[in-house]
């Protein structure tokens, strides 16, 4: 039995302590607020990667460095080929540093990590004894080893169609509650089966719920979104007694807007995009054309979308996630706003794009990829990112310009840590993702990566984790070619 610590970080995807404080205010997640209260957690705000955005937030947490060396931008990668942009999902492989699961494991402490973003397919990851079980945003849920899958598989896939209705409604928020209790119980299950020191969960039913609920975002009203939070709760009070060392963390935070600003709207009407980009892609799936008004009339109600959804995951295939690569021809398309802020412009098109985007009323200013994130994977940052006056209220519909009250993540998410190691552990005044890392690690009693962007105080011991894990991943290539 090994005698190292274990150490949990609990991540609650779009959460802020300003939610968390009205949630406490409302009577809710007790066993939390107990813990605040008695002074156990030391809390503060955390800054999000720009734009704050799902996929490079959790990957810089995960990594310890800016999105410029881990390559993740968005939820697509995006390449831009001869004939036009070409597109496929960001998976697992495609993320360029280690992520800190897989650190731990070269140095043969065990880890696991569920629903962590960009981690499908689980069996690409560089890491012999860990455990992971990916993320929602994905073709399938599957988990490494293939073992656990018989036992564990189903709490994870249960609820999923949350994903797509979000906080649509008060029968959408029942679900995506339900959804967080059943994964929290096979979070449970699975950390008392397996050996582990390290464990990174990610909960997403928070961000579902807070989608589309400005209600519950701006305070204005308790609605169901508030069981989501209580089973988060009780999670970890069920876990508490089991670990030494816990870290609460969030990707972004939620703020409520009274419109959200329709990007590829504008595109279209300035004529230098035909449709907008989920359209384009929805067009080309499989070998049968999708007329666009299908694909908006399924897109725009969200309980007909989730009902497809359910239909095709039946037929054992996720179709509202493109596992191939997809071309969009320039002329179809001489900007993309592949996820929400972040846009790539047609070679030779820079300065006209730029000139439009400028154009929009609401937009403060605009970031150049290359200026803003540093690191060998720069080359394929967004050309523009979108600095609107309202951080962040900007959507990804062509069809107006603007939308109606809603809600949309905020930069400030939050940090915490909880348990008996606090007076070991150095503090920031505003965390920024790639200070999770080392932090860590060193409440793991190991080294500090040699080229984090994260901080640490000098002095500490250093391991060059990424040549380490470059030289295991490459193995790893050469045995499944093999
Ligand atoms: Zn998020």
């Amino acid at each position: 039995m090994s005698t190292r610590r274990r150490v949990l970080i609990l991540g609650i995807d779009g959460a802020s302590w300003k939610i968390i404080d009205k949630v406490f205010e409302w009577g809710g997640m007790p066993y939390l607020k107990h813990l605040v209260k008695s002074g156990k957690v030391k809390r503060g705000p955390l800054h999000s990667t720009m734009p704050p955005m799902t996929p490079p937030a959790w990957t810089s947490l995960a990594t310890g460095v800016n999105p410029g060396k881990h390559g993740v931008y968005g939820f697509h990668r995006i390449y831009k080929r001869e004939e036009g942009f070409e597109s496929h999902l960001m998976k697992s492989h495609d993320v360029e540093y280690p992520r800190i699961h897989e650190m731990v494991s070269l140095l043969k402490v065990p880890s696991v990590a569920i629903n962590l973003p960009v981690t499908y397919p689980p069996w690409n990851s560089v890491c012999g004894n860990c455990v992971v079980v990916n993320d929602w945003m994905a073709p399938d849920i599957r988990i490494k080893p293939r073992e656990l899958e018989t036992k564990f598989r189903h709490y994870f896939i249960e609820g999923l169609e949350g994903s797509i209705l979000k906080g649509t409604s008060r029968g959408s928020l029942k679900m995506i509650a339900r959804r967080a209790h059943v994964f929290a119980e096979g979070v449970l299950e699975l950390l008392n089966t397996v050996e582990w020191n390290l464990a990174f969960i990610v909960f997403s039913e928070t961000d579902w719920a807070m989608h589309f609920n400005p209600d519950f975002v701006s305070g204005r009203n308790i609605n169901e979104a508030f069981e989501v939070y209580n089973a988060i709760d009780k999670f970890l009070k069920e876990i508490h007694g089991s670990v030494d060392d816990i870290i609460l963390v969030s990707d972004h935070g939620f703020t409520a807007c009274d419109h959200l600003v329709n990007i590829p709207y504008f595109l279209k009407k300035s004529g230098l995009a035909k449709m907008g980009f989920h359209e384009t892609l929805a067009l080309r799936f499989g070998k049968t054309a999708i007329p666009p008004w299908l694909v908006n009339f399924v897109r725009s109600r969200p309980r007909l979308k989730a009902l497809v959804y359910k239909i095709i995951n039946l037929l054992g295939k996720n179709v509202s996630i493109e596992e191939r690569k997809r071309i969009i021809p320039y002329d179809m398309a001489k900007v993309i706003m592949p996820d929400v802020g972040i846009l790539y412009a047609a070679p030779g098109h820079e300065e006209e794009v730029l000139r439009v985007l400028k154009s929009i009323p609401e937009i403060q200013s605009i970031l150049k990829g290359s200026e803003t994130y540093w690191g060998p994977y720069v080359s394929g940052a967004p050309d523009y990112l979108l600095m609107p006056e309202n951080p962040y209220c900007i959507y990804s519909k062509s069809d107006k310009p603007y939308t109606e009250e809603n809600t949309a993540h905020h930069p400030i998410g939050m940090f915490g840590v909880l348990g008996d190691h606090l007076d070991e552990i150095w503090w920031r005044d505003l965390w920024e993702p790639w200070d999770l890392v080392p932090l860590a690690l060193k409440l793991l009693g190991l080294p500090m990566p040699a080229n984090t962007d994260g901080y640490y105080p000098e002095g500490l011991e250093k391991y060059n984790y990424l040549a380490r894990w470059r030289l295991a991943k490459r193995a790893k290539i050469r045995v499944s070619r093999r």
